[in-house]
């Protein structure tokens, strides 16, 4: 194969392996991104409950006030049946009482439901907070993990570089210039293999006189159809 051709497929699959780094990195953040994002959902959820529990505690204070107010009326009414004359007034009397009673049930009853809001709400919250215990002991191991991911990724992409900027020093710029160029819009498939005597980038079929001078590899060919590099691989 031509000295230029071998080095440009070599610097194309070089470019390649740099551009993998990106979707590798974004894979291995991708754990802590969704760990922190389910920390932050709990995080929000248990201020909302707080807020909710904030609002049945004040419902019980208002409700004790009125059971107060209703014991001390049912107590006043049953100082007054001592001063009483007639029959309707004794009749009034207990007419008054009765609703007073009703109404310290009802808010006696309205507590007791209020409490077993209560205790769903504490227990929710309790849940909550030991999956956010979990998760956050979780986050801590992604952390450590990716730390040494990143670690090894660096490592491996500062090979890479070392790789390219060596090669790149020996290549011919017209050359360089060259592939750059057909790079900047077909990425990574600038330099393509003939396969079936098509060309990897385009899928079309190549003429038998194209195809003749890429099995040669004496000089840098493109694709007719496309402009790709081409590239006979060896067996
Ligand atoms: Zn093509």
């Amino acid at each position: 194969m031509n000295k230029y051709l071998e080095q440009i497929v070599l610097l194309s699959k070089i470019d390649q392996e740099i551009d993998s780094f990106e979707p590798k990195i974004e894979n291995i953040s991708k754990a802590l991104r969704d760990c922190e994002n389910k920390i932050s959902k709990i995080n929000a959820e248990l201020e909302s409950i707080d807020e909710e529990i904030k609002d049945i505690q004040n419902q019980k204070i208002q409700n004790n006030a009125h059971i107060a107010e209703f014991s001390a009326k049912i107590k006043e009414l049953s100082k007054k049946s001592g001063s009483i004359k007639t029959e309707k007034e004794a009749n009034a009397l207990k007419i008054e009482e009765d609703i007073a009673k009703e109404q310290l049930d009802a808010a006696n009853d309205e507590i007791i439901r209020l409490d077993k809001i209560l205790d769903n709400k504490e227990n929710f919250k309790k849940e909550l907070s030991q999956q956010r215990e979990k998760e956050e002991a979780e986050l801590v191991n992604i952390k450590a993990n990716i730390q040494m991911q990143m670690q090894d990724l660096e490592k491996d992409r500062m090979k890479i570089y070392d790789k390219k900027t060596k090669l790149v020093e020996q290549i011919n710029q017209k050359v360089l210039c060259f592939y750059e160029k057909i790079r900047k819009w077909a990425k990574n498939t600038a330099v393509v293999p003939v396969r079936k005597q098509a060309c990897y980038g385009c899928f079309m079929k190549i003429y038998d006189k194209t195809y003749l001078s890429v099995v040669k590899g004496e000089e840098i060919i493109t694709c007719p159809h496309c402009g790709r590099i081409l590239y006979k691989e060896q067996e």
